[in-house]
């Protein structure tokens, strides 16, 4: 099997192996399914408090992020929470799961542990992903490598067309992974293979003729049912904001820098509940002054452009953070951004990005 020659190490952040970022060293904690109790959201707000700049950035995986980590005891903090059940897997436990499905909340669990039982997987790439979709497809359009969607196994997106029941999908997951393994020459992803038949083998199942599923969008802001999704601005959950949501219950962090809150949420927290609100559409990298790379205060130029359609803000080339889903692509330049690729002056950046939203509002 042939695979692109990409060989550098894996520079994806955990807890021990923090990136060194101009703010200071930034630290990945995976929250399996994105799930989170009250007691280890407000661990996590103690330690954005004590030892990093107050506050947990959401990632578009489900995790969060400190950032500006410069006094040491957070590994301890994390393992006495719970939050670190295997250190040698800490950057491996990569796996989304639909926020509102039980069946898929539990099979992340199980699929966490599975995972963390088998020492060998703890090799796999740091940006290897599951995803366990309980059928309303919204985790299954996130670029995970393998998913399972409701008893179909897809693998980059894409239907293999084999069937796994429930109670096989965690074993049928770690089978991919242990088979992406042994077969990966120096890819990092699934979709970087020419062929990936082999990653089914072993699996059994029935098999079907692929098909193409629909893609939904992620839950909106705003409450659903009992639960309330809430969403920092730019993903940027403030200790005290992590504290009213543990305040009201256990939670689960998606995919789309938001926060499932199972409970009554006090009012006043400053989290985006209205999902007509600004600042929804806009995402962005940390900028300027946290990334050296950055060429412009990504955020700050963001934060005043008003009603956009789905965008992302970028410093540079990397476009850290960028959704999985159709957006706008604004890249900052020496002299501006580019907007989709067409040069757009910083001064006429909001009056751009609002014309392209009333464009898409009108074609609606
Ligand atoms: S996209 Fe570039 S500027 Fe933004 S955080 Fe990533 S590396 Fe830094």
């Amino acid at each position: 099997m042939s695979t692109s020659a990409r060989v550098r190490a894996d520079a994806c952040p955990g807890v021990f192996a923090t990136h060194d970022a101009a703010d200071g060293p930034l630290a990945r904690v995976r929250l399996p399914g994105g799930a989170i109790t009250r007691a280890q959201l407000g661990v996590l707000a103690d330690a954005a408090d004590d030892l990093g700049d107050g506050a947990l950035h959401l990632t578009s995986r489900g995790n969060v992020q400190l950032r500006g980590v410069t006094r040491p005891g957070l590994a301890g903090r994390l393992a006495a929470a719970g939050l670190l059940p295997s250190p040698p897997h800490e950057r491996v436990r990569n796996i989304l799961a639909s926020p509102m499905s039980d069946v898929a909340q539990e099979l992340a669990a199980a699929l966490d542990k599975a995972l963390c039982a088998v020492p060998g997987l703890a090799e796999l790439p740091g940006r290897f992903l599951f995803a366990l979709d309980g059928g309303r497809g919204d985790v299954a359009g996130e670029g995970a490598d393998v998913c399972w969607r409701d008893g179909a196994l897809l693998l980059a997106g894409e239907d293999t067309g084999l069937r796994v029941p429930a109670e096989h999908a965690v074993e049928a997951l770690l089978s991919v992974a242990r088979a992406f393994l042994r077969t990966r020459g120096t890819a990092w992803r699934v979709s970087e293979l020419t062929d990936s038949g082999p990653l089914l083998k072993d699996i059994p199942g029935e098999i079907v003729e692929p098909r193409g599923f629909a893609v939904n969008p992620g839950l909106p802001v705003g409450p659903i049912g009992d639960a309330i999704v809430a969403a920092p601005v730019f993903g940027r959950l403030t200790s005290a904001q992590a504290r009213a949501i543990a305040k009201a219950g256990d939670a689960v962090v998606t995919p789309w820098r938001s926060i499932l809150v199972r409970g009554p949420l006090e009012t006043g927290t400053g989290l985006v509940t209205d999902p007509d609100a600004p600042s929804l559409g806009v995402s962005a990298c940390i900028g300027r002054p946290g990334c050296a790379k950055s060429l412009a205060d990504v955020r700050g130029d963001a934060a005043r452009v008003g009603r956009t359609p789905r965008v992302h803000f970028a410093g540079c080339e990397r476009r850290c953070g960028k959704p999985a889903r159709e957006h706008v692509d604004v890249l900052a330049t020496e002299d501006g951004y580019l907007v989709d690729g067409e040069r757009v002056p910083a001064g006429e950046l909001a009056t751009v990005l609002v014309k392209e939203f009333s464009a898409e509002k009108g074609t609606q």
